[in-house]
């Protein structure tokens, strides 16, 4: 039975354990197979925008205990079941349902109707939520330190600042205790405004120590985080909510994070200019460094 609503998801909230019942299973590519759930503790990685890999860990039916060896997002409109990029609506069209597959060997002993528990690596997870709230500290950061290089009004970031993280984002990829975000310096950006030169020109040594240095005075403040959510169902809207000295930023989110920006210890930050096929890109990488 292909399941008529979304999965109902628990990672936002921190859940490594979920004790649910399996809803459907499919054929997926390399041999594996699809195992859609009513619920589950396990964020899988979207295609669409895939800056969160999945969590790792199992599936326990019974006395058998899979593992689960990738979860991606998958859709349904009732008739067929697909797998991450070759869903072919945007998340939230009517009459679809978004669901968590997780992803286990071809072979594995699991039929609709089991129950089963899922279970996500808390070492694993720990460190992809450390490096996501680091991710999004750092983007702000980033937006205060870049503000002075706008020459006409734009977009604004989630604490008023002209919104350079969300206008030139490239691509983000939260790795364990950081992240690796590119930003395009491009055309476009320039036509809005940006003085896109005047970034390398001015030095990025300076802009990572002012990065770093504000990310360092939010974390000594013990600035907390929570998720905010619209809903249980995997497409309800969630946002990052941290209580910032200089204000409440909140940043629409599906992601996982820890509670406080002073759990990421010193974090640091790094940049590089580069380029990609004749586009300038500016590359962050950001660094925390949790107490074990
Ligand atoms: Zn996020």
């Amino acid at each position: 039975m292909l399941p008529s609503r979304d999965t109902l998801v628990t990672y936002p909230d921190g859940a490594l354990d979920a004790d649910t019942v399996v809803l459907h299973v499919a054929p997926a590519d390399d041999g594996r197979i699809a195992v859609v759930t009513e619920a589950t503790s396990f964020h899988p990685v979207d295609a669409a925008w895939p800056d969160q890999p999945a969590d790792t860990g199992t599936l326990t039916a019974g006395a058998v205990e899979l593992p689960v060896v990738d979860a991606v997002v998958a859709a349904t409109d009732g008739t067929e079941l697909f797998l991450g990029a070759d869903i072919p609506v945007r998340k939230g069209t009517e009459g679809w349902s978004f669901l968590v597959a997780h992803l286990v060997a071809g072979d594995a002993a699991i039929a609709e109707g089991d129950a089963v528990q899922v279970r996500a690596d808390a070492t694993a997870r720990r460190a992809l939520s450390i490096g996501h709230t680091a991710c999004h500290a750092a983007a702000l950061a980033l937006n205060a330190a870049l503000a002075g290089h706008w020459s006409k009004a734009a977009r604004e970031d989630a604490l008023g600042a002209p919104d350079f993280d969300g206008i030139a984002i490239a691509s983000s990829r939260i790795v364990p205790n950081g992240s690796v975000d590119v930003y395009r310096l491009n055309k476009s950006l320039r036509r809005a405004g940006f003085d896109t030169a005047s970034v390398v020109a001015d030095g990025l040594g300076e802009l990572a120590a002012s990065v770093t240095s504000t990310i360092a005075e939010w974390a000594a403040a013990g600035a907390t985080v929570r998720i905010d959510r619209d809903g249980d169902g995997l497409t309800d809207r969630r946002y990052w909510v941290a209580e910032l000295p200089v204000g409440t930023a909140s940043i629409a989110c599906g992601g996982t994070h820890v509670g406080s920006l002073a759990e990421l210890g010193d974090v640091r930050v790094e940049f590089e200019a580069g380029d990609d096929s004749g586009t300038p890109v500016l590359t962050m990488r950001t660094h925390a460094a949790p107490a074990r």
